[in-house]
Protein backbone atom coordinates (compact mmCIF):
# COMPACT_ATOMS: atom_id res chain seq x y z
CA UNK A 1 0.00 0.00 0.00
CA UNK A 2 3.06 2.47 0.93
CA UNK A 3 5.15 3.95 -1.18
CA UNK A 4 8.13 1.15 -1.62
CA UNK A 5 10.51 1.18 1.24
CA UNK A 6 13.21 3.08 -0.15
CA UNK A 7 11.42 5.83 -1.54
CA UNK A 8 9.48 5.86 2.30
CA UNK A 9 13.27 5.99 3.45
CA UNK A 10 14.24 9.32 1.63
CA UNK A 11 10.90 10.76 2.50
CA UNK A 12 11.38 10.31 6.35
CA UNK A 13 15.05 11.29 5.46
CA UNK A 14 13.70 15.08 3.89
CA UNK A 15 12.13 15.85 6.80
CA UNK A 16 15.17 14.77 9.24
CA UNK A 17 13.47 11.32 10.34
CA UNK A 18 14.91 7.92 10.20
CA UNK A 19 12.80 4.78 9.45
CA UNK A 20 13.72 1.35 10.42
CA UNK A 21 12.20 -1.80 8.28
CA UNK A 22 9.97 -2.72 11.53
CA UNK A 23 8.46 0.88 11.69
CA UNK A 24 8.17 0.61 7.86
CA UNK A 25 5.81 -2.66 8.21
CA UNK A 26 3.72 -1.22 10.72
CA UNK A 27 2.99 1.73 9.25
CA UNK A 28 2.37 -0.32 5.61
CA UNK A 29 -0.19 -2.48 7.94
CA UNK A 30 -1.69 0.54 9.35
CA UNK A 31 -2.00 2.23 5.47
CA UNK A 32 -3.90 -0.67 4.48
CA UNK A 33 -6.26 -1.16 6.53
CA UNK A 34 -6.76 2.19 7.29
CA UNK A 35 -8.07 2.72 3.20
CA UNK A 36 -9.88 -0.74 3.15
CA UNK A 37 -11.74 0.47 6.56
CA UNK A 38 -12.43 3.89 4.91
CA UNK A 39 -15.07 2.60 2.36
CA UNK A 40 -17.51 1.49 5.18
CA UNK A 41 -16.51 4.08 7.59
CA UNK A 42 -15.43 7.52 7.02
CA UNK A 43 -12.09 8.47 8.41
CA UNK A 44 -10.29 10.22 6.07
CA UNK A 45 -10.43 11.80 2.30
CA UNK A 46 -6.48 11.29 1.98
CA UNK A 47 -6.38 7.66 0.42
CA UNK A 48 -3.22 8.09 -1.90
CA UNK A 49 -0.21 5.92 -0.85
CA UNK A 50 2.21 9.36 -0.70
CA UNK A 51 -0.32 11.41 0.51
CA UNK A 52 -1.00 8.55 3.74
CA UNK A 53 2.79 8.96 4.02
CA UNK A 54 3.05 12.87 4.24
CA UNK A 55 -0.19 13.78 5.43
CA UNK A 56 -0.43 11.83 8.14
CA UNK A 57 2.06 9.67 8.95
CA UNK A 58 5.09 11.90 8.62
CA UNK A 59 2.98 14.96 9.95
CA UNK A 60 2.25 12.93 12.70
CA UNK A 61 5.34 11.78 13.91
CA UNK A 62 7.55 15.48 13.14
CA UNK A 63 5.24 16.14 16.17
CA UNK A 64 8.35 14.37 18.30
CA UNK A 65 10.94 16.06 16.34
CA UNK A 66 9.52 19.60 16.88
CA UNK A 67 8.12 18.99 20.20
CA UNK A 68 9.87 17.63 23.41
CA UNK A 69 8.13 14.70 24.26
CA UNK A 70 9.71 13.39 27.72
CA UNK A 71 10.61 9.34 27.55
CA UNK A 72 7.39 7.32 28.62
CA UNK A 73 5.30 9.82 28.58
CA UNK A 74 1.56 9.44 29.26
CA UNK A 75 -0.33 10.80 26.20
CA UNK A 76 -3.95 11.00 25.19
CA UNK A 77 -5.13 12.16 21.76
CA UNK A 78 -8.23 14.37 22.08
CA UNK A 79 -10.36 13.83 19.26
CA UNK A 80 -7.58 11.37 17.26
CA UNK A 81 -10.52 10.35 14.83
CA UNK A 82 -8.30 7.30 12.58
CA UNK A 83 -5.60 7.79 15.00
CA UNK A 84 -3.47 10.87 14.28
CA UNK A 85 -1.31 11.77 15.56
CA UNK A 86 -0.63 9.65 18.02
CA UNK A 87 -0.77 6.07 16.82
CA UNK A 88 2.23 6.60 14.03
CA UNK A 89 3.80 8.36 16.81
CA UNK A 90 3.41 5.37 19.12
CA UNK A 91 4.90 3.11 16.30
CA UNK A 92 7.98 5.66 16.05
CA UNK A 93 8.35 6.26 20.04
CA UNK A 94 7.14 3.19 21.49
CA UNK A 95 7.94 4.52 25.53
CA UNK A 96 4.63 6.22 24.93
CA UNK A 97 1.52 5.32 27.16
CA UNK A 98 -0.99 6.17 24.67
CA UNK A 99 -5.09 6.94 25.47
CA UNK A 100 -6.96 7.51 22.64
CA UNK A 101 -10.21 9.40 22.81
CA UNK A 102 -12.90 10.45 20.28
CA UNK A 103 -16.62 11.24 20.50
CA UNK A 104 -17.58 8.69 17.72
CA UNK A 105 -17.39 5.20 18.92
CA UNK A 106 -16.95 3.73 14.95
CA UNK A 107 -13.60 5.56 15.10
CA UNK A 108 -12.71 3.82 18.41
CA UNK A 109 -13.55 0.77 16.96
CA UNK A 110 -11.56 0.92 14.21
CA UNK A 111 -8.54 2.49 16.74
CA UNK A 112 -9.36 -1.36 19.09
CA UNK A 113 -8.81 -3.20 15.37
CA UNK A 114 -6.04 -1.64 13.96
CA UNK A 115 -3.97 -1.59 17.22
CA UNK A 116 -4.34 -5.32 18.07
CA UNK A 117 -2.89 -5.51 14.66
CA UNK A 118 -0.35 -3.91 15.06
CA UNK A 119 0.48 -5.04 18.77
CA UNK A 120 0.23 -1.88 19.96
CA UNK A 121 -1.14 -1.13 23.96
CA UNK A 122 -3.57 1.69 24.52
CA UNK A 123 -5.99 2.83 26.69
CA UNK A 124 -9.51 3.91 24.64
CA UNK A 125 -11.97 5.82 25.46
CA UNK A 126 -15.32 6.34 23.65
CA UNK A 127 -16.73 10.23 24.91
CA UNK A 128 -16.51 13.56 24.58
CA UNK A 129 -13.27 15.22 25.84
CA UNK A 130 -15.27 17.37 28.38
CA UNK A 131 -17.00 14.80 30.02
CA UNK A 132 -13.81 12.93 30.77
CA UNK A 133 -11.40 15.56 31.67
CA UNK A 134 -13.80 16.19 34.84
CA UNK A 135 -13.50 12.63 36.02
CA UNK A 136 -10.63 12.09 38.71
CA UNK A 137 -8.76 9.28 37.15
CA UNK A 138 -8.04 11.47 34.09
CA UNK A 139 -8.01 14.91 35.31
CA UNK A 140 -4.49 16.49 35.61
CA UNK A 141 -2.51 13.18 35.26
CA UNK A 142 -1.31 13.32 31.67
CA UNK A 143 2.44 14.47 30.79
CA UNK A 144 1.13 15.42 27.45
CA UNK A 145 -2.54 15.59 25.52
CA UNK A 146 -2.37 16.76 21.88
CA UNK A 147 -5.29 17.18 19.02
CA UNK A 148 -4.73 17.73 15.32
CA UNK A 149 -7.56 19.53 13.38
CA UNK A 150 -10.63 19.52 15.84
CA UNK A 151 -11.28 22.89 16.76
CA UNK A 152 -9.91 26.46 16.94
CA UNK A 153 -7.62 27.27 19.70
CA UNK A 154 -10.05 28.37 22.43
CA UNK A 155 -12.04 25.96 22.45
CA UNK A 156 -9.61 23.20 21.76
CA UNK A 157 -7.59 24.76 25.07
CA UNK A 158 -10.83 24.08 27.29
CA UNK A 159 -10.99 20.32 25.74
CA UNK A 160 -7.49 19.41 26.40
CA UNK A 161 -5.39 21.57 28.66
CA UNK A 162 -8.18 20.20 31.98
CA UNK A 163 -6.03 16.57 31.40
CA UNK A 164 -2.79 18.18 31.77
CA UNK A 165 -0.76 17.52 35.07
CA UNK A 166 0.99 20.80 36.28
CA UNK A 167 4.55 20.91 34.07
CA UNK A 168 3.10 19.06 31.26
CA UNK A 169 2.01 20.19 27.93
CA UNK A 170 -0.70 20.65 25.53
CA UNK A 171 0.49 20.28 21.74
CA UNK A 172 -2.20 21.51 19.17
CA UNK A 173 -1.02 21.08 15.49
CA UNK A 174 -2.77 23.46 12.99
CA UNK A 175 -2.48 24.82 9.76
CA UNK A 176 -1.34 27.84 9.59
CA UNK A 177 -4.17 30.66 9.22
CA UNK A 178 -5.65 30.44 12.55
CA UNK A 179 -5.28 33.79 15.01
CA UNK A 180 -3.47 31.97 17.45
CA UNK A 181 -3.65 34.87 19.73
CA UNK A 182 -7.60 34.18 19.57
CA UNK A 183 -6.90 31.60 22.06
CA UNK A 184 -4.51 33.51 24.39
CA UNK A 185 -7.13 34.55 26.78
CA UNK A 186 -8.22 30.71 26.91
CA UNK A 187 -4.96 29.50 27.68
CA UNK A 188 -4.55 31.49 30.70
CA UNK A 189 -7.64 31.19 32.06
CA UNK A 190 -6.96 27.15 31.86
CA UNK A 191 -3.56 27.22 33.30
CA UNK A 192 -1.56 27.56 30.19
CA UNK A 193 1.34 29.55 28.53
CA UNK A 194 1.61 28.89 25.01
CA UNK A 195 5.71 28.38 25.14
CA UNK A 196 6.71 27.96 21.42
CA UNK A 197 4.80 28.21 17.76
CA UNK A 198 6.69 25.91 15.47
CA UNK A 199 6.12 26.57 11.82
CA UNK A 200 6.88 23.73 9.21
CA UNK A 201 5.84 22.84 5.77
CA UNK A 202 5.11 19.51 4.47
CA UNK A 203 6.21 19.64 0.57
CA UNK A 204 3.40 22.63 -0.27
CA UNK A 205 1.21 22.70 3.33
CA UNK A 206 2.29 25.00 6.01
CA UNK A 207 1.85 23.50 9.53
CA UNK A 208 2.36 24.53 12.97
CA UNK A 209 2.26 23.17 15.85
CA UNK A 210 1.20 25.54 19.43
CA UNK A 211 3.27 23.93 22.24
CA UNK A 212 1.67 25.29 25.86
CA UNK A 213 2.96 24.66 29.26
CA UNK A 214 0.75 24.05 31.78
CA UNK A 215 1.87 26.54 34.46
CA UNK A 216 -0.80 25.96 37.32
CA UNK A 217 -4.46 23.99 37.89
CA UNK A 218 -7.11 24.21 35.95
CA UNK A 219 -10.07 25.20 38.16
CA UNK A 220 -13.30 23.12 38.56
CA UNK A 221 -14.94 25.24 36.89
CA UNK A 222 -13.55 24.23 33.25
CA UNK A 223 -14.27 22.41 31.62
CA UNK A 224 -17.30 23.69 30.98
CA UNK A 225 -20.42 21.46 28.90
CA UNK A 226 -20.44 21.38 25.41
CA UNK A 227 -23.31 23.75 24.67
CA UNK A 228 -21.51 26.31 26.82
CA UNK A 229 -17.97 26.04 25.32
CA UNK A 230 -19.89 26.49 21.79
CA UNK A 231 -21.61 29.11 22.59
CA UNK A 232 -19.56 31.26 24.89
CA UNK A 233 -16.07 30.85 24.11
CA UNK A 234 -13.14 31.94 26.72
N1 LIG B 1 -7.15 14.21 14.82
C1 LIG B 1 -7.60 13.51 13.64
C2 LIG B 1 -6.82 13.93 12.43
O1 LIG B 1 -6.00 14.85 12.51
O2 LIG B 1 -7.01 13.35 11.34
C3 LIG B 1 -9.11 13.68 13.43
C4 LIG B 1 -9.56 15.07 13.12
S1 LIG B 1 -11.30 15.12 12.84
C5 LIG B 1 -11.43 16.53 11.84
C6 LIG B 1 -11.93 15.65 14.43
C7 LIG B 1 -12.21 14.52 15.37
O3 LIG B 1 -12.48 15.05 16.66
C8 LIG B 1 -13.42 13.68 14.98
O4 LIG B 1 -13.08 12.31 14.97
C9 LIG B 1 -14.46 13.98 16.08
O5 LIG B 1 -15.28 12.87 16.35
C10 LIG B 1 -13.56 14.36 17.25
N2 LIG B 1 -14.15 15.29 18.25
C11 LIG B 1 -14.67 16.53 18.01
N3 LIG B 1 -15.07 17.10 19.17
C12 LIG B 1 -14.78 16.21 20.17
C13 LIG B 1 -14.96 16.23 21.60
N4 LIG B 1 -15.51 17.28 22.22
N5 LIG B 1 -14.53 15.16 22.30
C14 LIG B 1 -13.99 14.09 21.66
N6 LIG B 1 -13.80 14.01 20.33
C15 LIG B 1 -14.19 15.06 19.58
Amino acid sequence: MLPDFELCCSEFEHFGLTLSEDIYRKLDIYAEFLVEYNNNVNLTAITDPEGILVKHFIDSILLSKYADIPQNSRLIDVGTGAGFPSVPLKIYRNDIQLTLLDSLNKRIFFLQQLCDKLGIDAEFIHGRAENFSKLPEYREVFDVSCARAVANMSLLSELCIPFVKVGGQFLSMKGPSEDISSGENAVELLGGHIEQIIDYELHDDKRRIVAIKKISQTTTKYPRNSAQIKKKPL
